[in-house]
């Protein structure tokens, strides 16, 4: 058989093995470099003294460097302080010790971009040893829409968990509050039944003189008869004033937000136009100063004000005449308003609370169902407002209110 003729292809000649095998690898390396490249992920490689030899096209969108402006210079370059600064001491500290923070571990750090902009990223560095030595290969990725997620989560997981701090108390009102009123309905419908039954045996009595008889039901009607059905109607009452106030309240969420540029002097001057017999009647001086325009929804940025200049008149301190002054200003993109009166004030403790559903410091003393500041709280929330108190006990309250400020071409 003659023998096989060698061609370029050939492996049995040395020279041919050399050049397919050069041609592979080149090809592979050809292959990992387009991989290197195109990787969604930053890769960076530095040396042991921390700089820069080679990085990706993903490092330069992420950072917004060019490869030329950060090939030569230190890792650091690329993290804020005071990791900018801490960075060459934990290199050197592996080394020497050879105990890892982030090398073969991954972490969460903070990336700084040419334009001084800082953003969140996965950071994964791994340590290569070769002859020539060693050298360390960083995978990074922006997490900054993760992040958002998480913190948007994280939000929504707080307003659940106020909400549903809300239903229990709404709850625990329904249950408590509620079945109050309920008992003394139960009660008192039973004395009446028993007066009934005591007049219907007076009725029919054949034997019990007329005149003696229409006495004794007389002084039944005026005594129990007058004195149950005062405490059953008050009873119905306070329960139609609780479930009105819970019919309120969950109203609230649904109606609809009209949000405009808001001319709070003739806002505020028109609401105590509206309670100029209240405010005369219990002596009250009102002060408004010119206040800053802001945005809001008219009807429930109103409603807010009402409230608190209602509260101040209700809570005024005894002994002394009640004085309420209304003021504003623009506080950077908010603008904030105050309502000050010299009234009872609120102790510390209470000042969160005052907020909750239903929440009353005297409740039987003053009239309401605990319900104006948790309406005004939850208004104030859905036009990205924010309502606090500052309250000394026997000094007076101050009810601060922040707006959003106008906002351009509104
Ligand atoms: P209501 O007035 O119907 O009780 P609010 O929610 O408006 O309901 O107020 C809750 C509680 O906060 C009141 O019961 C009162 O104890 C306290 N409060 C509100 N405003 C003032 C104020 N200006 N001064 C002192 N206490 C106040």
């Amino acid at each position: 058989m003659e023998p096989t003729p060698s061609g370029p292809t050939d492996p049995s000649v040395p020279g041919v093995v050399e050049g397919s095998a050069l041609l592979a690898l080149r090809d592979t390396e050809a292959r990992f470099r387009a991989l290197v490249e195109t990787a969604v992920e930053g890769i960076v490689t530095i040396d042991s003294a921390g700089v820069i030899e080679s990085v990706n096209l993903a490092m330069e969108r992420m950072f917004g460097y060019s490869a030329v402006e950060m090939v030569g210079r230190n890792i650091s370059m690329l993290m804020p302080p005071p990791h900018r600064a801490a960075h060459d001491g934990y290199l050197e500290r592996y080394l020497q010790t050879g105990v890892a923070k982030i090398i073969g571990v991954g972490r969460e750090v903070v990336g700084m971009r040419k334009d001084g902009t800082e953003f969140p990223m996965d950071l994964s560095v791994g340590e290569v040893r070769l002859a020539g030595g060693r050298f360390f290969t960083g995978i990074l990725r922006d997490v900054t829409k993760r992040k958002e997620a998480e913190q948007k989560l994280e939000q929504l997981a707080r307003v659940l968990r106020e909400k549903n701090r809300e239903l229990e108390t709404i709850v625990y009102v329904a249950s408590h509050d509620l079945r109050s009123p309920l008992v003394n309905i139960q009660g008192f419908s039973r004395e009446l039944h028993r007066a009934v039954g005591m007049i219907r045996g007076l009725l029919e009595d054949v034997e019990v003189d007329p005149t003696a008889a229409k006495r004794e039901i007389g002084a039944i009607l005026r005594g129990d008869v007058g004195e149950s059905l005062e405490y059953i109607l008050a009873g119905v009452r306070k329960m139609d004033s609780l479930l009105s106030g819970f019919l309120r309240f969950s109203r609230l969420g649904r109606a609809a937000l009209r949000v405009e540029a808001l001319d709070m002097n003739g806002l505020v001057k028109g609401l105590i136009a509206a309670m100029d017999y209240q405010l005369t009647e219990a002596g009250v001086e009102v002060w408004v100063e010119n206040l800053p325009s802001c945005m809001g929804d008219a009807t429930q940025t109103g409603q807010v004000f009402t409230n608190l200049l209602d509260n101040a008149v209700k809570y005024r301190a005894v002994g002394r005449s009640c004085r309420i002054r209304v003021c504003g200003e623009v506080c950077g993109r908010e603008v904030v308003y105050r309502v000050e009166d010299n009234g009872m004030g609120v102790a510390t403790e209470h000042h969160g609370k005052i907020f909750e559903v239903f929440y009353r410091l005297d409740p039987g003393v003053t009239p309401g169902e605990g319900l104006g500041l948790s309406i005004a709280q939850r208004i104030l929330e859905r036009q990205n407002g924010r309502i606090w108190l500052e309250s000394e006990v026997g000094v007076g309250s101050t009810f601060l209110v922040a707006l959003p400020g106008i906002t351009p071409g509104a």
